[in-house]
């Protein structure tokens, strides 16, 4: 999406990643590519040699080495900057970082072992959240505990026997609502941020964001300020997903911060003046930011994730080609694996009913047995 971005700007995006035709090679048809890991310090330098602007879209990345090449050639510009990067890739750091700065967060604590998780049991109460540090994603790296019997098995699910992985605890959140906020930010500072969205999650996976979010104005405003409030404590340009938890009181809580676009953000592609792809490209290259406002009444987005096969995983799209305002967006990633995020459909419409009404069938075949 993001080259899809790129290339209606005329910017040449070349690709570090592992596969030779994944979607974004797909979609940028040159030879500048390159193919192997994100995290091999050879690629991440033989990129740096063909491009003017390093970015990333996925946080857990080489950040040591994208740190070497800004300290060899500090004209070199990498957005986010590698500070921030390596901040974020440490969810740990990264709360200490936000809480420093006066964001409001749960409370959280570092566990080295499972008596120290114990005695934050009694501190914080039951249940809590066990998160690893460090390369978490859909929820993989988080373990609820329910009680202080819970502990071994959680302990071991997060760090099997001989693993290093750093585990931290996060107080429970009985949140109303989990929303999310896109945050611009230009090479000259300036901010742009776009409307709350309410994200819905399923198995810990995204599976659904209405925007904008069903809440209080008022909240969606202080959402907003300690969202921007966050990204300005952070260093370098581009877009930035910031996630949230909504109290039963309208109280906000942080829960992490993600330094690219975001799947929160992908139905700003139909729904907004100016997409976050566009809107990040802009911010690394140093150009005006755009309009992040909703150009529609209201819109809804969908993640496609894999099912059995293809066809079972394809239903909701074919149901969306009988919906108007459905948008589909098929990734082309190739091999379906069950719960792989496979491409999502964006609804828009003049209001929030009329998207929920143009959701159903859609939303009735990517889960037949709940609707
Ligand atoms: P992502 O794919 O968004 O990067 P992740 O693996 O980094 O996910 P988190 O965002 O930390 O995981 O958590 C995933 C989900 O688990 C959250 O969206 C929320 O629904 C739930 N969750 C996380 N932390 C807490 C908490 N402290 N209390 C209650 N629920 C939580
Ligand atoms: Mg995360
Ligand atoms: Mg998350």
């Amino acid at each position: 999406m993001l080259v899809e971005a790129a290339n209606r700007l005329n910017v040449q995006v070349s690709i570090l990643d592992q596969g030779d035709s994944g979607p974004a090679k797909q979609l940028a048809a040159h030879d500048q590519h390159i193919q192997g890991n994100f995290q091999d310090a050879e690629k991440i330098r033989e990129l740096a040699q063909r491009v003017d602007i390093l970015t990333v879209e996925i946080e857990h990345v080489n950040v040591a080495e994208l740190i070497r090449l800004k300290q060899e050639n500090p004209k070199l510009q990498i957005h986010p900057s590698p500070r921030a990067i390596k901040i974020i890739q440490d969810k740990f750091e990264q709360k200490r970082h936000l809480n420093a700065h006066g964001v409001p967060l749960p409370a959280f604590q570092e566990v080295k072992n499972e008596d120290e998780l114990k005695e934050a049991g009694k501190q914080f109460g039951y249940p809590l959240m066990l998160k690893a540090k460090r390369l978490a994603y859909d929820g993989r790296g988080n373990a609820a505990v329910h009680s202080e019997a819970d502990i071994p098995q959680a302990w071991r699910s997060l760090q099997p026997e001989g693993s290093q992985q750093a585990l931290y605890v996060e107080q429970w959140v009985p949140f109303a609502k989990e929303i999310a906020v896109m945050v611009a930010r230009g090479r000259d500072g300036s901010v742009r941020s776009y409307p709350v969205v309410e994200t819905v999650q399923r198995n810990n996976i995204c599976h659904l964001v209405l925007a904008p979010a069903q809440i209080d104005g008022t909240v969606a405003a202080r959402a907003k300020k300690i969202a921007e409030t966050a990204i300005i404590s952070l260093e370098g340009a581009g877009i930035y997903g910031v996630e949230m938890f909504v109290l039963e009181d309208g109280g906000l809580l942080l829960n992490e911060i993600a330094p690219r676009p975001h799947n929160s953000g992908h139905y700003t592609i139909e729904a907004c003046e100016t997409s976050q792809f566009e809107n990040h490209l802009r911010a690394i290259m140093g150009r005006p930011l755009g309009s992040p406002a909703l150009k529609v009444g209201a819109a809804a987005m969908v993640n496609i994730l894999g099912d059995a096969d293809d066809v079972e995983t394809m239903k909701p799209c074919v149901a969306a080609l009988s919906v108007d305002g459905a948008t589909i967006h098929a990734y082309g990633k190739g091999d379906c694996r069950p719960g792989r995020k496979m491409g999502h459909i964006t609804v828009v419409g003049q209001s929030m009913t009329q998207v929920h009404n143009r959701l159903r069938s859609i939303l009735k075949a990517a889960s037949p047995t709940e609707a």
